[in-house]
């Protein structure tokens, strides 16, 4: 006889090194939280043990620094694209369904934006201002929102230096 756990089990934070697709996907989808939301603690990944009466592998979910997470568990990633898809995927579902907010956000429209696709990578996009001359647009790369969030002032540099022309 199997014995009962009245106790749920408990989940523990999952050490880097034990999923690397994982690892280097979660830390790219952190540089868009950074870029995004600077007050937040990067997200990590979190592991439930399987039912004790069903034959699985735990299950890993995208949690805020403090445990929470929200939406399903990630699936097993055979490529580092699809890694980066389904971490930011259950990224977007842990920052809405915990923090109560829509993530990531384009800021030219204000409007929360979903993943999508281009040339084989992860991206950003936005449905856009839905009228003529103002289309669904690819954003960033998932992992570039800070390219758009904080562009380049490349004349900054030069001035402090005093070697600008
Ligand atoms: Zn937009």
């Amino acid at each position: 006889m199997r014995p009962s756990f009245p106790r749920p089990p408990e989940p523990r934070f999952v050490p880097a090194g034990e999923h690397p697709l994982w690892d280097e996907a979660l830390a790219t989808v952190n540089r868009d939280l950074a870029a995004t939301l600077p007050g937040q603690h990067p997200l990590c990944l979190i592991a439930y043990p399987a039912d004790a009466d069903e034959d699985e592998d735990e299950r890993v979910y995208v949690a805020l620094a403090d445990g929470n997470a929200h939406g399903n568990a990630l699936q097993p990633a055979g490529s580092a694209d699809w890694a980066l898809w389904g971490i930011a995927d259950a990224a977007q579902d842990t920052i809405t369904g915990c923090l109560w907010q829509v993530w990531p956000v384009c800021t030219l429209h204000g409007l929360g934006m979903h993943l999508a696709k281009q040339s084989g990578r992860p991206v950003w996009s936005c449905a856009g201002g839905g009228r003529p001359g103002d289309p669904a647009h690819v954003r960033a790369a998932v992992g570039e929102l800070d390219t758009v969030h904080r562009p380049h002032r490349p004349n900054r540099k030069r001035r402090k230096d005093g070697k600008g022309r």
